[in-house]
């Protein structure tokens, strides 16, 4: 009697340290799961490439010539340069996972149609992921742009859509109130057409001077200015609102290879 009391004892003892074991696995599995990001602070030599529209680059330097867009995509591939989202590099940059070696940011900004029907199947061929930020008051009415149905498309391909306000006006020259309502309204229009989080920003003009925490407080995760270097400089969390961009424009001033031996900032 005594013996199978005992043998009762120690098999509810080892049953429940086998609950115990489960239950604190479960606890680690949750715990990864939510693990805090953690920004790693530092200066950083990641390209964040900023482009406007593909064509005729002899009628404004805005325009590059597709076959030179097509050039400069070949030449990242052909010298082991990996084109990522701007949910990876920020995935990256907050320590939830590892960046890839040699990381390059493509951006388009202003919604060109050109983007759609030159830059997208472009960008497909190589399976390169680009970030389009759109003006969302002229998105579907103005025919220079892409239609919502086509931003649309390419979000559902893997593209990823960000806010450049709703009317593209220089926001560090407008009063608090109108530019609020820009940085907060082109988000809150663009998730309605598109069903999807809009987590990035671009400032029309670069104009970002005390303007950037507007950005942080509607709850975008990064922003970008035009100031052209490839080093990024993160002191803190909120150095995220004013990411350099390269702009690769028609007359740029270096050829397209030697932005990436760039260490320096060219402008201010
Ligand atoms: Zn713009």
């Amino acid at each position: 009697m005594a013996q199978r009391f005992r043998d009762l004892i120690q098999t509810s003892f080892f049953l429940r340290l086998l609950v115990l074991a489960v239950f604190i696995i479960l606890l680690i599995v949750a715990a990864q799961g939510s693990k805090p990001s953690k920004l790693a602070l530092g200066e950083y030599s990641i390209p964040i490439l900023g482009y406007h529209g593909l064509g005729d680059q002899s009628a404004t330097a805005y325009y590059i010539y597709p076959e030179n867009f097509t050039k400069q995509m070949q030449w990242l591939k052909d010298n082991g340069y990996h084109v990522i989202s701007m949910d990876k590099l920020f995935d990256g940059l907050n320590g939830k996972t590892k960046l890839p070696f040699k990381p390059v940011v493509i951006t388009f900004d202003d919604g060109n149609i050109t983007n759609y029907t030159i830059a997208y199947p472009i960008l497909k061929k190589f399976h390169y992921p680009a970030t389009f930020f759109v003006i969302s008051g002229v998105t579907g009415s103005d025919p220079d742009r892409m239609n919502w149905e086509q931003v649309k498309e390419m979000a559902k391909h893997g593209m990823t859509i960000g806010s450049h306000t709703v009317n593209h006006d220089n926001l560090a020259k407008m009063k608090l109130g109108p530019a609020r309502a820009e940085i907060i309204d082109s988000k809150k229009a663009i998730e309605d057409k598109l069903g999807v989080e809009v987590k990035y920003f671009s400032y029309p003009n670069g104009g970002y001077k005390n303007r950037d925490m507007e950005v942080k407080d509607a709850g975008y995760v990064a922003a970008f200015t035009t100031h052209r270097s490839i080093t990024q400089k993160i002191i803190s969390p909120d150095s995220l609102y004013a990411l350099s961009r390269y702009e690769v424009l028609g007359d740029l001033p270096i050829p397209f290879e030697e932005i990436f031996q760039q260490k320096l900032d060219l402008s201010n």
